[in-house]
């Protein structure tokens, strides 16, 4: 391939233009930001917060392609006596074992899972109402949704799965996701890829060699020119706390009786914060009629039970409602085939995490590139055949 555009420079884009510029196109990636990594951004200090994504599951396609490359970077590991620190919510009380019912549940396939069923009718005829509910509520931890019950049981089942396994799939990059996307900038620059950043493209550069749009589904939509390129998705609040260190403060609190999820981050790497200070992310799934304060409301109650003193401790805040930006959810009778498809024609292809790709979350972003890259190879080489 002699030329590719690339139209956003988050983690899909630059997966992009790394690949095609192994195959050896000469590469140029448009921006809007003046900075890139889009949602795999982390926040610069003194609190390194990450915009969107803080696992890295090594069980994706990405993990290998990363690691081949050298790109992962020092992982934050997490201290052994950290990880007995995970609690459970559930029946109105903090505990620290999982129910059985869960576990057993997780450890099903997602091959095992129905696409026509809702993953509440599955769990509830083959384990009972209770577990479907827990098992629906851990789920949200990898799908960002309000309501898992209610989604296809395949999607909710490989998220399940895929999120309570042991030994952990979860792994996280010392310093953020920034550091990731640095080594990844790095490297396309290496390969002579040209970033150009503060500059947001409006049309299509037709005409010019392939186009990869690596935008959110809606800019996308906006830029294609098809308002009929959109997929369900969720809708979270974010609560991000820097507080004063207190020893015995949990490393997890897992909410099974309505989904949520608080972390503190700074268990697997200290790094994120100022000395004596740790910095806790919580993670609570709105419906479409819910406000910021009702997710804000829940994960306070979170808090009350497992950071004792966490209000007098706070030294920083904020809160945010993530929407539309936590990947594709597939509603029963739907997969990731029948999401907006890669290639669209005319030499434009779509990547990102709500369209036609399999993986969970940003794995989406990364196997739609791939995609979309031997794609145009294969139209090019083509095209040469023919000429
Ligand atoms: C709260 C949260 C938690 C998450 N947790 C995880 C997790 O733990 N693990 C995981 O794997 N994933 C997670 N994700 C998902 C992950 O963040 C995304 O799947 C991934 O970052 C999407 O990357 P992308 O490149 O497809 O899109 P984006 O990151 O949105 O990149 C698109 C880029 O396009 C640019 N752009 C837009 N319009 C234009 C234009 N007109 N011209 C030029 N540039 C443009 C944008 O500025 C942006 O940089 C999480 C997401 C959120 C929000």
């Amino acid at each position: 391939m002699r030329k590719l555009t690339i139209i956003g420079g988050g983690f899909a884009g630059l997966t992009a233009a790394i690949t095609a510029a192994e195959a050896g196109a000469k590469v140029t990636v448009y921006e809007a930001h003046r900075t890139p990594g889009g949602r795999a951004r982390t926040a610069e200090g003194p609190y390194l917060i990450n915009e969107g994504p803080h696992a890295l599951y090594n069980g994706g396609p990405h993990w290998t392609w990363l690691k081949q490359r050298g790109l992962i970077g020092p992982l934050a590991s997490l201290p052994p006596a950290e990880a007995l620190r995970f609690r459970i919510h559930r029946d109105g009380a903090l505990r620290r074992t999982p129910p059985l019912g869960l576990l057993r549940q997780a450890r099903r396939t997602a091959a095992e899972a129905p696409v026509d069923v809702d993953f509440r009718t599955w769990v509830t005829g083959l384990a009972g109402e209770r577990t479907a509910r827990v098992a629906a509520a851990y789920s949200a931890v990898a799908l960002f949704h309000h309501d898992p019950g209610s989604l296809s049981a395949r999607f909710v089942q490989e998220r399940l799965h895929r999120a309570a396994c042991l030994p952990p799939e979860a792994h996280y990059i010392r310093g953020g996701w920034g550091r990731l996307i640095e080594r990844m900038v790095a490297r396309a620059w290496e390969m002579g890829v040209r970033i150009e950043t503060g500059a947001r493209v409006d049309t299509l550069p037709l005409g010019e060699g392939p186009v990869v749009v690596a935008t959110a589904l809606p800019a996308a939509a906006r830029l294609i020119g098809d308002p009929s390129l959109t997929w369900e998705s969720g809708r979270t609040v974010l609560f991000d706390l820097a507080l004063g260190t207190r020893k015995g403060d949990p490393f997890v609190v897992s909410d099974l009786d309505a989904p949520g999820w608080i972390e503190r981050y700074t268990a697997q790497d200290p790094s994120l914060a100022p000395a004596g200070q740790q910095l806790i992310q919580a993670q609570l799934p709105i419906g479409p009629d819910a406000s910021k304060a009702d997710g804000v409301a829940h994960a306070e109650r979170l808090l009350d039970l497992g950071f004792p003193g966490w209000r007098e401790r706070t030294v920083w805040r904020r809160e945010a409602v993530s929407q539309g930006r936590t990947g594709a959810v597939d509603r029963p009778g739907t997969t990731w085939r029948d999401r907006p498809a890669v290639d669209r024609g005319d030499g434009v292809y779509l990547v990102g995490d709500q369209v036609a790709a399999p993986g969970v979350l940003a794995e989406v972003s990364f196997t739609s590139a791939i995609e979309a890259v031997s794609l145009a190879v294969r139209t090019e080489l083509l095209d040469l055949k023919r000429a």
